[in-house]
């Protein structure tokens, strides 16, 4: 395995949830907010069947806030991975940054390496996992995501999803689908294209 896709976490596997006290929709804040998207589990299975390793990269600044526990963020990421692995789909790597530059909570506040767009995490994955960087992609529903992947040398890919419609459209991807089987579609697509050792 020598490619990745890069997913982006809130409104690409699972629902962004409206926080009434911001009135935005955010990250979930506690375990039953966890409302994973329909219909992922056949896309996330063709990526990794076309020899895709699968990492996920999100920013969780939710306990830098103060809007939540570290238990409660650490919780929903506990119930996302069973729900993948019972069903088949095995994540290389989930990197998650719990920092924000203007959190409240110590520890976690402030600048930090590895926060979205910052390539750091997919840089740690091409160590890591031995990637071409070029032959992977960034599959994410903001203009973070696409800066990211950017920043790394990756693909780009955006969902559209209403509820992320504010943090998006400064910074055109690639492509941009409907869905995340819509993604995989273009993604398997252009694989194909490749010259055959690229296999
Ligand atoms: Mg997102
Ligand atoms: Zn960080």
């Amino acid at each position: 395995m020598n490619k990745a896709v890069f997913l982006d976490r809130d409104g690409v596997l699972n629902e962004l949830i409206f926080n009434p006290a911001t009135k935005e929709f955010e990250s979930p804040h506690a375990p039953e907010d966890l409302h994973i998207i329909d219909g992922i589990l056949p896309p996330l299975r063709r990526l990794a069947e076309a020899g895709f390793g699968l990492f996920l990269v999100s920013n969780q600044p939710s306990y830098a806030k103060g809007k939540t526990t570290l238990e409660n963020i650490r919780e929903i990421h506990r119930r996302l991975d069973a729900f993948l692995k019972v069903n088949g789909v095995v994540f290389c790597e989930y990197y998650y940054c719990y920092h924000h530059p203007k959190g409240v909570t110590p520890g976690y506040s402030g600048p930090c390496p590895c926060r979205k767009p910052a390539p750091f995490f997919l840089l740690q994955a091409q160590r890591e996992h031995g990637l071409d960087l070029s032959r992977s992609w960034m599959v994410g529903d903001q203009d973070s995501d696409v800066l990211c992947g950017r920043n790394a040398g990756c693909r780009t890919v955006v969902i559209v999803n209403e509820r992320s419609a504010a943090k998006r459209g400064k910074v055109p991807p690639e492509f941009t689908v409907g869905s995340l089987a819509d993604a995989v579609d273009k993604i398997i697509e252009i694989k194909k294209g490749n010259t055959p050792h690229d296999g």
